[in-house]
C-alpha cells in the first residue's frame, strides 16, 4: 500500500519512521516533509490546503492511506474531502475536529454528556467577559475560543491580569479565533496527557505523557510549542487512566457519535489530576508534538495497520497496540531566540554520533543546503531515547544531545525532572 503523510515537524518524522517499518507500507510519500522524513519517504511539494491537488495526487499514486499530522488540515476539512472521494484517511472530520478547534464546543459537549471539566462561561464581548470574572474569583483562566497556537490562554493570578486578558482577546489580535472566549474555573493539580485511538466506536488506550511547555529549566520563561516530553507519565496511575477512559474519553466518543459527528483518529486529552478526580482541560485532535516522538519510540506493534484500521472503521478487528513499558524521553533542541525570533541557518553536525549512542534524532526545523544540515529556526531537533526508567532515558537522551554540534541551538537540561525526582525518592 502507498501511504501519504502530511506535515513537516518532529511529530511527522516520528510517524514516518514507524510507517516506513509497517508491513503494509510499499511506498511512503510525505508532503512537505523535512530532511529527516526524507530518510524514510519520498518528499512531494503538495499544499495540504489545496484539496483538489491532494485528491489528484492520491488518485495518481494509488494512495491507500493518508495520515494527517498537524491540526490545521483537520480543522480545514481535508479529511472530509478525502473520505468523500473514498480515500482512507487517519484523522477526524472537520465537524469532529471542533474538539480541538473550538473550546466552547468542547465545553458544551462536556456539559451535555456530564464529562468532568472546569466550570465555564462562554462570552462574546469584553463586557460579558468582565462580568464572568466575578463568578470564578482568582485565579481564573481566560481562553480565546479558536486555535491560537497556545497563545490564546491566560491563567490569571490577579484581577488586573484577568481584565487585561479579556481586553486582549476582544482587541481583535487573534482574528476569528478571538471572536468568542471562554472564562474558566482554575483547576489545581498536576497535568498529564492521555492518548486514545478510536474509529468512532472502538477505543484503545495509547499511553500517557507529560510535556514541558516553558522555554527554561524549572518551567520558567515564556510558553513554547513544547521543549520536551516523556512517556509514560506514571502520575497517571492505572486507576486514574481507567477513570479517564470511563468518565472522559468513552462519553466523548459516544457523545460525538450520538450527535452525528463520529470522532475517528487520535484523541489527545490534556488532563488535570485534581483532588476531586481527573478533569479534562482540553482536547487535541492529533498527536502532540513532541509527545508523538516518545509514543512512537515505545510503540512495538505495526503503526500502518493501526492507522488503516482506524481509517476503515475496523479497529475492533485488530489486536490492541503494544507499547513498551520502558520510558521514552525526548529533548527538543531549538534555535537560539526561540520562542521569540529564532536564529536561522546555524550548522548542525554530529547526528550520527548522537544516534550511535542508541538514541533516535527526529528532525523538526532542519534543511539541507549544499549537503550541510542547517536549522530553519524554531524547534529544530528532537533527541529521543528509551530506558528502563525516566532517569535512564533522561541520561541517554542527554548523552546523545551532547554528541550534537549545534552552536546556534539550545535545550532545556531538566526534561523529565518531575519523574526523575519521584524515582530518586
Ligand atoms: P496548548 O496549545 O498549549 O495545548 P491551548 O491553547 O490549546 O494550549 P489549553 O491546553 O486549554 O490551551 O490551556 C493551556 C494551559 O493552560 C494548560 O496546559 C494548563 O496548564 C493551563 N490551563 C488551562 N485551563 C486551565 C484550568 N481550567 N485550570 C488551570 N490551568 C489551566
Amino acid at each position: 500500500m502507498n501511504i501519504l503523510l502530511l506535515g513537516s515537524g518532529g511529530r511527522e518524522h516520528a510517524l514516518a519512521w514507524k510507517l516506513a517499518q509497517s508491513r503494509l507500507c510499499t511506498k511512503l510519500f510525505a508532503a512537505p516533509g523535512n530532511p529527516g522524513i526524507a530518510q524514510h519517504a519520498e518528499l512531494v511539494a503538495l499544499d495540504a490546503t489545496d484539496h483538489a491537488a491532494v485528491l489528484q495526487f492520491c488518485a495518481d499514486q494509488r494512495i491507500g492511506l493518508v495520515v494527517v499530522g498537524p491540526e490545521a488540515p483537520l480543522v480545514d476539512g481535508l479529511t472530509d474531502a478525502l473520505r468523500a472521494a473514498g480515500v482512507p484517511v487517519f484523522g477526524p472530520s472537520q465537524a469532529a475536529a471542533q474538539l480541538e478547534g473550538s473550546k466552547a464546543f468542547t465545553k458544551e459537549l462536556c456539559e451535555r454528556h456530564h464529562i468532568p471539566t472546569a466550570g465555564f462561561v462562554r462570552v462574546a464581548s469584553a463586557a460579558e467577559g468582565l462580568a464572568a470574572l466575578d463568578r470564578f474569583g482568582i485565579p481564573v483562566v481566560i481562553k480565546a475560543d479558536g486555535l491560537a497556537a497556545g497563545k490564546g490562554v491566560t491563567v490569571a493570578m490577579t484581577r488586573a491580569e484577568a481584565e487585561e486578558a479579556v481586553a486582549d482577546i476582544f482587541s481583535g489580535k487573534f482574528g476569528a479565533a478571538g471572536a468568542e472566549a471562554v472564562v474558566e474555573e482554575f483547576l489545581a493539580g498536576e497535568e498529564a496527557s492521555f492518548f486514545a485511538i478510536t474509529d468512532g466506536h472502538t477505543i484503545v488506550p495509547f499511553g500517557s505523557a507529560q510535556d514541558h511547555k516553558r522555554v527554561g529549566d524549572g518551567d520558567t520563561g515564556p510558553n513554547t510549542g513544547g521543549m520536551g516530553a516523556y512517556s509514560p507519565a506514571p502520575v497517571l496511575t492505572p486507576e486514574l487512566e481507567a477513570e479517564a477512559m470511563t468518565r472522559i474519553i468513552a462519553p466523548t466518543v459516544k457523545g460525538m457519535a450520538d450527535e452525528g459527528m463520529p470522532y475517528s483518529g487520535v484523541l489527545y486529552a490534556g488532563l488535570m489530576l485534581t483532588k476531586d478526580g481527573v478533569k479534562l482541560i482540553e482536547y487535541n485532535a492529533r498527536f502532540g508534538d513532541p509527545e508523538c516522538q516518545v509514543l512512537m519510540l515505545r510503540l512495538e506493534s505495526d503503526l500502518g495497520e493501526l492507522l488503516l484500521a482506524v481509517a476503515e472503521g475496523k479497529l475492533a478487528t485488530l489486536q490492541p497496540p503494544r507499547l513498551s513499558p520502558d520510558t521514552a524521553l525526548t529533548v527538543v533542541m531549538a534555535a537560539q531566540g526561540y520562542p521569540g525570533t529564532p536564529k536561522k541557518g546555524g550548522a548542525i553536525r554530529g547526528l550520527d554520533a548522537a544516534e550511535a549512542t542508541g538514541a533516535k534524532v527526529f528532525h523538526a526545523g532542519t534543511a539541507l543546503t549544499d549537503g550541510q544540515l542547517i536549522s530553519t529556526g524554531g524547534r529544530v531537533l528532537n533527541v529521543t531515547a528509551r530506558g528502563a526508567s525516566a532517569t535512564e532515558a533522561q541520561a541517554r537522551a542527554y548523552m546523545a544531545v551532547d554528541a550534537i554540534d549545534f552552536a546556534d541551538g539550545f535545550c532545556r537540561r531538566d526534561i523529565g525532572y518531575r519523574e526523575v525526582a519521584r524515582e530518586a525518592q
